[in-house]
């Protein structure tokens, strides 16, 4: 088989893009996706298997023996109607590639399809990862818990997602935290009910429940170092039956999202303290639960630079900058990253002549095309580098 040139793998990834964005598919439904990505890997003579459902892991034994890297990539779609005006818009209602994870897929089978009748320059292994669910409920953890990084053990794992705020073309590098923790909480305020117009005889929960409201705000602000980022975020809050009967029951839910493990593993205790010692100052009761979401991506320091380095050194793509800040916003290649040195790369997709480009996981959501190709790029370019330098 003769080797595909740049340009040619460049227009599949453009059609497979194309192909995946025209039929999005959500977490753990990702079957044509990934039997899309199966014949590819096939068609390229790299052998696959599926892990966790609908993911798929592609391997590339390079010709001289050495370091694994793994290449992630996530397939799957979002429930958001399309709006983006592209003639290759989903046909499926209510479903739309909103996060960029259709390029994803693409580029990472067009570094595959590359490397391919390459791999005698490769020294160590390729480990391609395409995972389902990474909006929700994730792929990562499962794939991790079926064995992904073993077999053979992996030594570093590279994302790349795409950002519409870059411009086309750029990739983004941080070492350090990159995207927050998101955990979720409900408190329950109980208390007595009865008669509004005799609050004395009840246990009113609506003013213990608003109280609660302000003092959580007060972790932020007076508990965690001003240097540290934490959010919390009450997004619902319910309570009561009628005007005139005082509430027995107020349930208030948000989100806590931070950079820290040691102070993402603080939070609960912290919510139980003013939750526990707010209520018991009113008479009144109350029940914590925490659901643990994604832990924070926090890129390795030492391998990100040696990606960025690699990423300079790479001809073809649109620049190379560090990101000021990490963003918090969640992602589930966080598990990848706990486990093994990580890195998550950010790709620019700005719509060429668009000061004001629609966000991520907007019904309008678009991306350039043209930027794709720094994408595969640099995937190759760290398959053929990185291993030797890990
Ligand atoms: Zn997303
Ligand atoms: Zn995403």
């Amino acid at each position: 088989m003769t080797a595909p040139d740049a340009a040619h793998v460049d227009d599949l990834v453009v059609g497979w893009r194309r192909a995946i964005h025209r039929e999005p598919e959500l977490g753990f439904a990702e079957h044509k996706t990934s039997a899309l990505v199966e014949r590819e890997l096939a068609r390229a003579g790299i052998p696959s298997w599926r892990v966790a459902q609908t993911g798929v892991v592609g391997l590339l034994e390079g010709g001289k023996p050495g370091k694994t890297l793994l290449l992630r990539a996530d397939m799957d779609a979002l429930p958001v109607p399309e709006r983006s005006g592209e003639p290759f818009a989903s046909i499926v209602p209510g479903v739309m590639h909103a996060c960029g994870h259709d390029a994803h897929t693409a580029m990472l089978l067009g570094a595959a399809v590359w490397l391919a009748p390459r791999r005698a320059e490769i020294t160590g292994n390729i480990k391609f990862v395409f995972q389902p669910a990474e909006e929700g409920p994730g792929g990562a953890k499962p794939m991790i818990e079926a064995g992904v990084l073993l077999h053979p053990h992996v030594d570093a794992a590279v994302m790349i997602h795409v950002l519409p705020i870059l411009p086309s073309g750029v990739i983004g590098w941080r070492a350090g935290p990159m995207q927050a923790s998101a955990d979720d909480f409900t408190i329950a305020v109980i208390g007595r009910g009865g008669h509004a117009a005799s609050p004395q005889l009840g246990v009113d929960t609506i003013p213990v429940a608003a109280e609660l409201v302000s003092s959580l705000q007060r972790i932020a602000s007076r508990e965690v170092d001003p240097l540290e980022s934490v959010v919390l975020s009450i997004g619902t809050i319910q309570g009561g039956y009628r005007r005139n009967v005082i509430a027995d029951r107020t349930e208030i839910g948000g989100t806590v999202r931070c950079f820290s493990h040691e102070l993402r593993a603080s939070m609960p205790e912290r919510l139980r303290r003013i939750a526990g010692g707010i209520a018991s100052a009113h008479g009144a009761s109350c029940e914590v639960s925490y659901e643990w979401g994604y832990p924070p991506v926090v890129n390795d320091p030492r391998l990100t630079r040696l990606v960025a380095g690699i990423a300079e050194r790479t001809p073809e793509l649109g620049g190379v900058v560090e990101l000021p800040a990490p963003r918090m916003g969640a992602e589930d290649f966080a598990y990848f990253a706990q486990a093994v040195p990580g890195c998550m790369l950010r790709l620019g997709v700005a719509p060429p002549g668009q000061d004001d480009p629609a966000m991520l996981h907007s019904p309008q959501f678009r991306l350039d095309e043209a930027a794709l190709r720094s994408g595969v790029r640099t995937f190759c370019e760290l398959a053929l580098r990185l291993p030797q330098e890990l």
